[in-house]
């Protein structure tokens, strides 16, 4: 119950329909972003950044966990949430563990809004302010990686070492923003966090679409509507902007017409809807 988004940077595995469920897999961040359902495939995953502690989101990690205690998994799932979310989210596991006959292990740790944490080598990953109607985060991942300074890229290795050696600072470092994961949030967050316009692939929701549903009523569940993103059209430098979390208002193929016809056409050359791959798939 899954479909795939492949973009320059990451691969998107995974389901997401608003108020039901969402949860997406990057195989090459080991991450998952969410646990609204428990998916096979992506059980084994390393680290789960959840957005916020809404059913549809969070739902599935009792599940999830029951999973990799059946694959044998020896090390607690990692999970990264907003700090609002740690007790209940505890308490509740504890209470799911005792109706299981089996603890419900995971590391938690609890991010603000600025945070980074560094996940290995050259990954980190940074949270963000999403604007939702719970507490709520975004999660940025970045790599830091050391490039030696045009003036020294001529200069032969031996020598590199030995300047190096004697303390001389050669290096740069730079900053290549991967990936980013806002959902459940106005489109605020867009606005005050404009490095999102240069991540390579940013995964945004937009629950909403057309008329179907106003913009007040939209911006009052705390949602994205379509109207919202063409307002800021031309500000997305990404590779790929990856929306997702579309409200059941909308059937998978009308999804597609909509975005046709509103986007413009540079904006509509780097969309990619998360979508189903059959029309009943995961949407009904
Ligand atoms: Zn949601
Ligand atoms: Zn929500």
């Amino acid at each position: 119950m899954h479909s795939t988004v492949s973009t320059p940077r990451a691969t998107i595995k995974g389901a997401s329909l608003a108020g039901l469920y969402t949860s997406l897999w990057v195989p090459e961040l080991d991450a998952l972003l969410d646990a609204g359902h428990a998916f096979r495939r992506a059980a084994s995953c390393s680290r789960l950044y959840l957005s916020h502690a809404h059913v549809d989101h969070v739902g599935a990690l009792p599940s999830l966990l029951g999973m990799r205690g059946l694959m044998g998994l020896r090390e607690p799932l990692e999970v990264y949430c907003p700090h609002a979310i740690v007790d209940p989210l505890r308490a509740g596991l504890e209470a799911f563990g005792a109706m299981h006959h089996w603890t419900l292990d995971v590391k938690l740790t609890p991010m603000a809004p600025g945070d980074e944490v560094r996940i290995n080598r050259d990954l980190h990953v940074r949270a963000f302010a999403t604007r939702h109607t719970v507490p709520s985060l975004g999660f940025l991942f970045l790599r830091r990686v050391k490039r030696l300074r045009p003036e020294f890229l001529e200069l032969p290795g031996p020598e590199i070492a030995e300047r190096r050696q004697r303390g001389e600072d050669l290096f740069t470092l730079h900053e290549h923003l991967d990936l980013a994961y806002a959902t459940d949030t106005r489109p605020r967050v867009l606005d005050e966090n404009p490095e999102l316009y240069d991540v390579s692939t940013l995964i945004l929701e937009c629950s909403f679409l057309d008329e179907r549903k106003s913009l007040d009523a939209a911006r009052a569940g705390g949602h994205i509507h379509l109207d919202e993103l063409l307002e800021r059209a031309e500000n997305f430098r990404n590779d790929a902007l990856v929306l997702m979390h579309f409200s059941q208002l909308y059937k998978p193929a009308e999804v597609v017409e909509i975005l046709d016809e509103r986007c413009p056409p540079a904006l509509r050359a780097i969309v990619h809807p998360l979508l189903p791959r059959t029309p009943r798939e995961w949407w009904t």
